[in-house]
This record gives C-alpha cells, sequence and structure tokens, in this order.
C-alpha cells in the first residue's frame, strides 16, 4: 500500500503534534505517524502529570538556559516565544498558571489538557494522525522521501523528524531518529542522560537519604582545571567550576537528586571519567564564609561554653551536621572556646562546598531528557531544514541541546516545531 503526503512528520511529542496542525493550516497534506498507541504519552508524565509548558520569562531568558546551544534558538523563539505559546494555549481552552520560580503549568494542574489541545488543534486543521505504527526509515526518492512504516510505505514531498531523544525510552523514545539521520550522513553527538539523578558509593550520603536541603548552590568542579577558565561554561564561572545551580537538594538511597542536581548533572554524564570531578554543595549560599567565621567568633565571645555543633545554621539538619563534623575532623562535642581556627575554617569549608563524588547517573531510564543529538551545525535554524539532505527538517529534543528544569525543554520543542511547519 502506497500513500502520498505533501508532508510526513515523525513523532508525536510535543514538536511532532505542534507542527502537524501549522503544517495542515498551511494547506499542506500532513500526516503525523506515531509509534505509541496515543499521541504526547512524554506530555502526560511531565512535570509530575502537570506539564511545566514554558517558563515565564522572554526569549532570552530561554535561550541562557541552554547554555552555548541556545543561540540555535534564536530564530525558532522570535517565531514562537513563551508568551506566544502560552497565547496559543489560552486560545486553544487551556488557560495557565506562573508558580514558584517562573514555571508555567495549565491551570488545570493536568498535563492531559495541553495533549488534548493539541490533538483538537491536528484534527481541526485537517491533519491525518496514525498511530501505533513505528517508522523503520526514511529515503530520498529524489523528488521527495520513501518512509517505511511497520505497515506500509509512504511517500511525501517533505518529512520532519520529531522522534526526540532516548530519555524514558518506555515513552517510545528509543532513539530510532539518530540512526536515520546517521545514515543520510549527519553527525549524532554522543547522546547522554540530562536531567537525570546522579548516584554515588559513598555511604554517608546515601544514609542521608529522606533529608531535603529546600536552598543549596551546586557546583561541578573538575579540580585539574582549576586556575583554567571552565570550557562551555554556560555565564562567567570561576576557574574549574564547570557548572553551578541554584535550588532544592534530595538525599536518596542511590545518590543525589532533587532540581539543582538534575540541573548539573550534564556535567557528570558527560565526563568520561565522572570520579574525577567534584559536586561541591554549598548549604548556605547566601551567607559568605567570612559571615560565618564571624558568627562563630561572635558566638565565642558571647558563650565560648556552648557546643559548636549547636550554633551553626539551622537549615542543615542534624545528621548532615554530624558528618560534616566528621570530614571537617571537628568532634562532634567541640565547644566553641576549644574550637581552634584551623578547625573553624575546615568547618566553614564543608559549609560552603562539602564535596560528594558522583560515580554516574540513573541513566537515560530516569532522564527527563537527552544531551547530544543531531549536530546543530547541520541544521539550518532559519528554518529547521538539514543543511545536508534538501526537504529533511528536524525539530525538537533530537537535536543537540538541552535545557535546565523549568518549561525550557518544552519551549524548545514547540518553538523549533513551528518554526520548521512555517519553513516547509
Ligand atoms: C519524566 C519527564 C518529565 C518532564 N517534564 C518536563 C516539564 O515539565 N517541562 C519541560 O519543559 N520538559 C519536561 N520534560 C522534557 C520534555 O518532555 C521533552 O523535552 C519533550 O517532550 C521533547 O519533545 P519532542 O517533541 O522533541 O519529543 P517527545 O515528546 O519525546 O516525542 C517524540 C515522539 O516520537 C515518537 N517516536 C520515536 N521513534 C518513533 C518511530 N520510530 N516511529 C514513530 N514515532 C516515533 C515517540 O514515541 C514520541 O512520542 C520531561 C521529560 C520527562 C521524561
Amino acid at each position: 500500500m502506497t500513500d502520498h503526503w505533501d508532508a510526513i512528520v515523525i513523532g508525536a511529542g510535543a514538536a511532532g503534534l505542534l507542527a502537524s496542525a501549522r503544517l495542515a493550516e498551511r494547506g499542506q497534506r500532513t500526516l503525523l505517524v506515531e509509534k505509541n498507541r496515543k499521541p504526547g504519552v512524554k506530555i502526560l508524565i511531565s512535570g509530575g502529570t502537570r506539564c511545566n509548558l514554558t517558563h515565564h520569562c522572554d526569549a532570552r531568558g530561554i535561550i541562557a538556559a541552554f547554555g552555548s546551544a541556545g543561540n540555535f534558538l534564536h530564530s525558532p523563539l522570535a517565531a514562537l516565544g513563551p508568551r506566544e505559546l502560552v497565547e496559543l494555549f489560552h486560545a486553544e481552552g487551556v488557560p495557565t498558571k506562573i508558580e514558584a520560580y517562573g514555571k508555567i503549568f495549565p491551570s488545570s494542574d493536568r498535563a492531559l489538557d495541553v495533549v488534548n489541545a493539541l490533538v483538537r488543534r491536528l484534527h481541526r486543521c485537517g491533519a491525518e494522525l496514525a498511530l501505533g505504527e513505528a517508522v523503520q526509515g526514511i529515503e530520498p526518492t529524489g523528488d521527495g522521501f520513501r518512509v517505511v512504516t511497520e505497515l506500509r510505505t509512504l511517500n511525501a514531498a517533505k518529512v520532519l523528524v520529531t522522534t526526540g531523544g532516548k530519555s524514558y525510552p518506555g515513552c517510545g523514545t528509543t532513539g530510532d531518529g539518530y540512526r536515520w539521520l546517521a545514515q543520510l550522513g549527519h553527525t549524532i553527538r554522543p547522546p547522554r542522560p540530562a536531567l537525570v539523578p546522579l548516584t554515588t558509593d559513598q555511604e554517608w550520603v546515601k544514609s542521608l537519604a529522606g533529608i531535603t536541603i529546600p536552598d543549596a548552590m551546586v557546583r561541578v568542579v573538575d579540580p585539574r582545571l582549576l586556575g583554567t577558565p571552565a570550557k562551555g561554561k554556560r555565564r562567567a564561572l570561576p576557574p574549574g567550576v564547570l557548572i553551578e545551580r541554584r535550588g532544592a537538594v534530595l538525599f536518596a538511597h542511590f545518590g543525589l537528586t532533587g532540581p539543582a542536581i538534575l540541573d548539573v548533572s550534564r556535567a557528570i554524564t558527560s565526563s568520561p571519567n565522572p570520579r574525577d570531578l567534584r559536586l561541591l554543595i554549598d548549604f548556605v549560599p547566601d551567607t559568605t564564609p567570612g559571615e560565618l567565621d564571624e558568627r562563630l567568633r561572635q558566638a565565642t565571645v558571647s558563650d565560648g561554653k556552648k557546643l559548636v555543633i549547636g550554633v551553626l545554621p539551622e537549615v542543615v539538619p542534624r545528621r548532615l551536621l554530624e558528618y560534616l563534623f566528621t570530614h571537617a575532623e571537628v568532634p562532634h562535642d567541640r565547644r566553641l572556646s576549644e574550637l581552634s581556627k584551623l578547625e573553624r575554617a575546615r568547618l566553614i569549608e564543608q559549609f560552603k562546598g562539602a564535596p560528594v563524588i558522583a560515580n554516574g547517573s540513573r541513566g537515560f531510564e530516569k532522564a527527563e531528557v537527552t544531551a547530544g543529538g543531531v549536530s546543530l551545525d547541520e541544521v539550518d535554524s532559519r528554518t529547521m531544514q538539514s543543511k545536508l539532505v534538501p526537504n529533511l527538517y528536524l525539530a525538537g529534543e533530537i537535536l543537540d541541546f538541552d535545557g535546565y528544569i523549568g518549561g525550557y525543554n518544552f519551549q524548545a520543542a514547540f518553538s523549533t516545531g513551528w518554526l520548521a511547519a512555517e519553513s516547509m
């Protein structure tokens, strides 16, 4: 059985759903092919099934969340920025709300409403949706493409690949698109888990499972780079610091998780030897070492008989505090008057940068996004067309960009999908 289409879109995630609707609105006979039995599976589980669909900021704020890859997003965001995306959902009957840290969710707290809105628009515009049909390959035919699925062979003048990355493979995202694009000559930057919990074999970390620090600064440091400018930095960082993020840190039975850990995880998963790096956790990011020092000295003057452990910031739970004392080689029952200058310095060092060694991550199974993917150098960011294969377009997470937690990744998927559809 053969079918002819103006445009075939492969993968009904955020990028593919919006792009297909837009293509059909622009008068193109469009078919969206999805291997799952239902569309938008990853949207449904996103944001704890609430879908943090974008971030309350301007295009520059989104670009900044993608580090050096952010430049690629200028044109996609000019075509559909965060404000336009929110307006688009409002127009589709999905009111939104802004939560702490600028995250935007549907007011209903239901990711299903986001998927339903996209599917409604898709059908209204006349695009066709084929579910439960995995694409197996794409072949250029000279005047278009042959798209081979497990059920049939399809033909299209243009193809848009939106098959996503490799994270949460149970959602259908098993990296299929990478293989087809590599066969067509594209460079695939090695896919790595990102926004992923980190593992450790340090027992003291695991023994603290259940402890949450609501506001910490986490830095990933390469001790070998101390004294040289950091590579791939997202903004000016001190020498040796690969990445830093502030937010909650959660101790877990396997290691560490929480927003600040997920945001810096890409630096660990990109390293061939994560054990060479150090995660430095600053438990009191608003207090300088000098202020901590002053606090301890003043407490010594006012009541030197007090235990040191009793006058330290309360943000650190007792169980963790005891480890910090042990690592600083200060007895837990040390009194202020007995605390030496060196011990004070070592304690402050622990508070401002307790080192943890991550031995890896929980992998693609638990990664919210995939770092790596199709090289951005080979895609025209003004149109999302491949620079190597005419009439082949790419959008979403299959591309070599990954942003922080906070709705940035959906915004990038929607914006690149929209721009591709406008250009095809
Ligand atoms: C648990 C979790 C929570 C998340 N929460 C958020 C959040 O709140 N906010 C945010 O911004 N980001 C979040 N993300 C990230 C976000 O989901 C992705 O960045 C986004 O879905 C990428 O969109 P996409 O369209 O590129 O790919 P996807 O949404 O991954 O869609 C790709 C689609 O392609 C289909 N496909 C793959 N191969 C084939 C094939 N061979 N044939 C046919 N179809 C195929 C897949 O089945 C899939 O449906 C979360 C991710 C996870 C895993």
